[in-house]
């Protein structure tokens, strides 16, 4: 397969006239080739009108036609081979072994919405017996869920594959039976080109309307906000800095018809080193601690920014053992030039700080990222808003707290984040109990002796949490739960039985689970 640099791909398929810009390669210092075609104004309008009127056609396939179809799309990726890593690596600076990684979880991630629409209760099918004696007399009331509409997805720049064209986002809107326009990443616009051919071939083979799916490529904000601005957009689904997101959030409010914007924008990953474990542990949890820190160049959404300990035996242990390890590690290329820059910045902006202590930070390259731990009082913490923002990239930030009052006075004035982690051994139980409701409060995902970065794909995830971790706490967008952003509930009031959807028919012709008067049955 050779990259054409069209600016659409999928339904609205035609050659752009928009401009053109080139992908960077930030290993190699230098553009790759071909130039990508930018869209137009017209060809965003026609994408988005495409996929509504697909819209009907494709939610109205059984559920294991879209399975089938998600299960395609993984082929056909697969089917790519080698030059979709190899594309990849030259737009992104990740090595082979993550973007293979990362592949098979893409693939896992389309099978799993696969099997999740085999089984076929993500419906939440409910049936209220009728009750006509009481009075005043219950009607038959039934309810099922069904897909909002066609999505706007923006692919993230950190996961050029699992958060990108057939990342979770379009898997989770597609088996809710919502078409997707997708706005490619502008930093690996080739590997977006390759994947949407991989879905664009799915969406034929099996024959779903063409507005299924549509790829937009280009660069700058315009093009995000008329594909958001459209009528015929119902839900948008976002993972990049908190400008963007809470820029494409006003957008979403302005419209005639307000719609849902979930996006993943910024979090600092609190770690909290409870007194015991720190005494008892400080060398081994300050080594893995730095290990999570720079990880992928700290390039991920469930970064440790921010790590809390009381002063106290093992806070010195922690720091050499974390400072040992963050010398160990050298700078690294980083996703894009921007996100290089941003990092930069955001670190000399700590290390100018005059409340913070540098305790590490590695020498800097072009284009790169080192590792950066600096060292902040929490009186100072409490009144520095700046030090609570995300700095992109391996640098974390250590506060000391005179004693477990003030490490939940922090913990209270923390934004939302994705995740808090508790380093704890049992005689912390106590503490680390009190502790739990602020965190519940403010995260999406408490984790106890282990690191946020690695998310797990599964059921039971949560990668979400109050804003300015995404801009709707009330959901994730890893994991099985993801397709619940693009559903909404409609109930059906004595409707006759041959009008009622099949998972709310008498008798259970697809035989799944279902809440008859409030009870889990498959009757
Ligand atoms: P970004 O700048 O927010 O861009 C993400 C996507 O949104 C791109 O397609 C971009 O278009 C578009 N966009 C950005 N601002 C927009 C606006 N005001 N209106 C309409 N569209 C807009 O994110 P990024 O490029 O991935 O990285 C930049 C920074 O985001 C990083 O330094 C980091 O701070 C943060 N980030 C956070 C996470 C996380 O998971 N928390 C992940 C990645 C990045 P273009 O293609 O034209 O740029």
């Amino acid at each position: 397969m050779s990259i054409t640099g069209e600016a659409i791909i999928g339904g609205a398929q035609e050659r752009g006239a928009g401009g053109s810009f080139k992908a960077w390669d930030p290993s190699r210092r230098e553009y790759l080739e071909p130039a990508f075609h930018m869209v137009t104004p017209d060809q965003i309008d026609r994408a988005c009108r495409l996929a509504g009127e697909a819209f009907d056609t494709f939610r109205a396939t059984s559920d294991q036609e879209r399975a089938q179809f998600l299960d395609t799309v993984a082929e056909q990726i697969l089917a790519i081979g080698d030059e979709l890593i190899e594309r990849a690596m030259a737009e992104s600076g990740l090595p082979r072994v993550r973007l293979e990684g990362e592949r098979m979880r893409t693939v896992n991630q389309l099978r799993m919405f696969g099997a999740l629409l085999r089984e076929g209760s993500w419906a939440d099918a409910r049936l209220d017996t009728p009750l006509p004696e009481r009075t005043p007399p219950r009607p038959d009331l039934r309810m099922r869920l069904i897909g909002l509409g066609p999505v706007a997805v923006f692919a993230a720049s950190n996961f050029p594959l699992a958060f990108s064209v057939a990342g979770g986002d379009t898997a989770s809107a597609f088996a809710a039976g919502c078409p997707v326009v997708l706005k490619a990443h502008s930093a690996h616009p080739g590997t977006s080109e390759l994947v949407a051919r991989a879905v664009t071939k799915a969406v034929q083979l099996c024959a779903l309307p063409a507005g299924v799916f549509t790829l937009l490529t280009g660069t700058g904000n315009g093009i995000g906000q008329a594909l958001v601005g459209h009528p015929a957009i119902q839900a948008v689904g976002f993972t990049g800095s908190r400008s963007g997101g809470t820029a494409l959030m006003a957008v979403a409010a302005a419209r005639k018809q307000p719609i849902p914007v979930y996006a993943e924008m910024s979090s600092i990953n609190p770690v909290f080193l409870m007194p015991n474990a720190l005494e008892n542990r400080a060398e081994e949890i300050g080594k893995h601690f730095a290990a999570s820190l720079t990880l992928g160049v700290g390039q991920f959404c469930t970064n440790p920014g921010l790590v809390l300990a009381v002063d106290g035996p093992g806070l010195s242990t922690f720091c050499k053992a974390a400072l040992d390890a963050l010398h160990a590690t050298q700078a690294a290329v980083m996703l894009n030039q921007n996100i290089a820059d941003s990092y930069r910045k955001g670190v000399d902006a700590l290390a100018n700080n005059a409340a913070i202590t540098t305790l590490a930070r590695l020498e800097h390259e072009e284009g790169k990222g080192a590792a950066a731990l600096f060292r902040v009082s929490a009186e100072e913490f409490l009144t520095r808003h700046e030090l609570h923002e995300e700095v992109f990239g391996p640098a974390s930030v250590l506060v000391v707290c005179q004693n477990l009052g003030q490490l939940h006075e922090v913990a209270e004035v923390l934004e939302g984040q994705l995740t808090a982690t508790l380093q704890i051994d049992p005689e912390d139980y106590a503490d680390a109990k009190a502790l739990l409701p602020v965190l519940e409060r403010k995260v999406g995902r408490i984790l106890a002796n282990g690191y946020p970065t690695g998310v797990e794909v599964s059921t039971a995830m949560v990668h979400g949490g109050p804003f300015p971790s995404t801009a709707d706490g009330r959901s994730t967008s890893v994991g099985t739960g993801a397709i619940s952003r693009f559903l909404r509930p409609v109930c059906y009031q004595n409707m006759p039985a041959e009008l009622l959807p099949e998972v709310l028919r008498d008798g259970n012709p697809l035989g799944t689970w279902r809440r008859r008067d409030g009870a889990l049955t498959k009757e």
